[in-house]
């Protein structure tokens, strides 16, 4: 039951870095509806966030009755686990119309938004090998014809149905038909670099330890997809599509994610 007299205290104007926090959290975009945060009325630049409170700070009677078992997150009202950017219209919206579902809805949007930028921080501090980025640099620029002509992996020898559920089939699909058309590709590319500058197993290592991190922090495997695809993208400058690729190696290869129960 939530106790109102200590978690619900005077309102606190978020400080710069923390405002920077909650727009970084959901990419200078309403969470919500996707509107940009930047925006420009006449000419200038204008504001487009506000920052909500996810429990209310100061709750109503009515409030009161229907938030009072509700999950609540930091010490107060005012800890920024308790605040979101959205845009003026959702925010009003949010406020005007609380019940546990919309509210409930609004607590898990912050937690998922938080843990995917916590999680982004912890590796983005990990670099990658150069030789990594020759690879996917390489994937990116191979042509129809060149794509043709590669050895593809044989069905039977997929793995990834064997980690990735039903719950995730689109994106395990997507996977399978990285891993058919370019898993052979890659491992010979590797196999190619010479031994005395590149060791796989070092690389793979780091791989799997990004992997854990981001599994640890609790983040599903569809998000820790994203954030491996997202952190070889900001290491390398590389097309997202031909990081997407690498890291769909890696779930073969067994780096990223176990092998199902
Ligand atoms: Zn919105």
């Amino acid at each position: 039951m939530v106790d109102f007299d200590t978690y619900c205290i005077d309102r606190k104007n978020p400080t710069p870095s923390e405002i920077f926090l909650y727009l970084e959290e959901v990419d200078s975009c309403c969470p919500k509806c996707g509107t940009p945060f930047s925006r420009t009325k006449d000419s200038k630049f204008v504001k487009g966030y506000e920052i909500a409170h996810v429990f209310p700070n100061s709750p109503t009677p009515v409030e009161k009755t229907i938030l009072q078992n509700v999950r609540i997150a930091g010490t107060n009202s005012e800890d920024p686990l308790n605040k979101i950017a959205l845009c003026h219209d959702c925010h009003k919206y949010y406020d005007d119309n609380k019940s546990v579902e919309l509210y409930d809805e609004m607590f898990d949007l912050k937690a998922t938004k938080h843990k995917a930028l916590e999680a982004k921080k912890l590796i983005s501090n990990q670099n990658i090998e150069s030789e990594l980025t020759q690879i996917i640099s390489k994937l990116a620029s191979l042509s129809d014809l060149e794509i043709d002509g590669l050895k593809k992996l044989e069905y039977k020898a997929l793995k990834v149905s064997d980690k990735i559920e039903e719950t995730y089939i689109l994106m395990r699909r997507r996977i399978e038909s990285n891993v058919l058309q370019y898993f052979t590709f890659i491992r010979q590319e590797f196999a190619n670099l010479p031994l005395d500058s590149f060791r796989f197993d070092t690389m793979a290592l780091n791989i799997k330890h990004a992997y854990c991190t981001l599994r640890d922090k609790g983040l599903d495997k569809s998000e820790i997809y994203k954030q491996m695809t997202n952190w070889f993208e900001r290491k390398t400058a590389c097309d997202v599509e031909a990081c997407s690729i690498m890291v769909s190696f890696f779930v073969q290869d067994c780096e990223i994610y176990e092998e199902l129960p």
